[in-house]
């Protein structure tokens, strides 16, 4: 029979209830600043109890302050046991951590960077083990050639689920409004292996994907045989057409005749012209 467990309510004692300033003093000591409201007092034990005080700081919102105290057995003096800052109700807290393995994210590798694989990478899979030609692959071990770990199958069908589906895939708006697909393009690189009926690589310079791998239904307008270039018009001489002409007059234009008599009329009466 197993002994039932016996658990004791603490008691509040009253010395150390009444403590609130002797705590609040402390807690604003730690603090270094003054504290809020008092938040009750929480009895932990035998003489023993915690004051709560809501913190100040801008930057603890929702925290707050747990000052213990306590009091030895037949003493009247109570004493600060501990202070420390602690997170209440809808307090803003730090995410919940995570190790760096599972934080980072496609894109996060910089210049300089290693990143290890874990030796049970399930994407990866000792070289001995795949392949589709065992044949090849036992000439290669024994010969020591190939790598150490090659993609799983798990590794591979990741590769083309996310490649399809992303930017490469024929979903991508540059592929709908493509004029045919990657798989009847001259500069479509077919990839060798199991991935090879699928996807190939863009080999033309003037394409977004140029060195990426696409799906073979992808494309985009630089097609190799999207549309044939249309070449300049022949020079032709200039037509004159000599079954209708109008008269142009060849030289200088006339000067302009001035009227009979000049411009002033004789019966004017003359100007001065400030000389004798
Ligand atoms: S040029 Fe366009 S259609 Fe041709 S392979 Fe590259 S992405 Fe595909």
């Amino acid at each position: 029979m197993t002994p039932a467990t016996r658990t004791r309510t603490a008691v509040v004692d009253d010395a150390c209830a009444a403590a609130a300033d002797q705590a609040r003093s402390a807690a604003e000591g730690a603090a270094g600043r003054p504290v809020g409201a008092h938040q009750g007092f929480a009895p932990e034990g035998d003489r023993l109890g915690t004051h709560f005080f809501a913190a100040t700081d801008p930057a603890y919102a929702g925290w707050r302050w747990a000052v213990t105290v306590a009091r030895a057995a037949r003493a009247r003096v109570v004493t600060v046991d501990e202070v420390v800052l602690l997170p209440g109700e809808g307090a803003l807290l730090a995410p919940e951590w995570l190790p760096w393995s599972d934080r980072v994210r496609p894109g996060d590798l910089g210049v300089g960077d290693l990143l290890v694989t874990a030796v049970d990478d399930e994407r990866l899979t000792p070289a001995y083990a795949a392949g589709d030609d065992l044949g090849e692959e036992t000439v290669a071990l024994e010969l020591g050639f190939g790598r150490v770990r090659v993609l799983s199958l798990d590794g591979r069908d990741d590769a083309a689920d996310r490649w399809y589906d992303g930017a490469a895939g024929p979903a991508a708006p540059i592929a709908q409004a493509a004029p045919a697909p990657c798989g009847t393009c001259g500069f479509y690189l077919r990839l060798v292996g199991g991935l090879g009926p699928l996807f190939g690589a863009c080999a033309n310079e003037y394409a977004p994907d140029d060195g990426r791998v696409v799906s073979a239904d992808h494309g985009c307008g630089a097609h190799s045989e999207a549309a044939v270039r249309a070449e300049s018009p022949d020079r032709v001489e200039t037509l004159v057409d000599d079954y209708r002409f109008e008269e142009v007059t060849v030289g200088p234009p006339p000067l302009p005749t001035a009227p009979p008599g000049g411009s002033v009329d004789d019966a004017e009466a003359g100007e001065p012209l400030g000389h004798s």
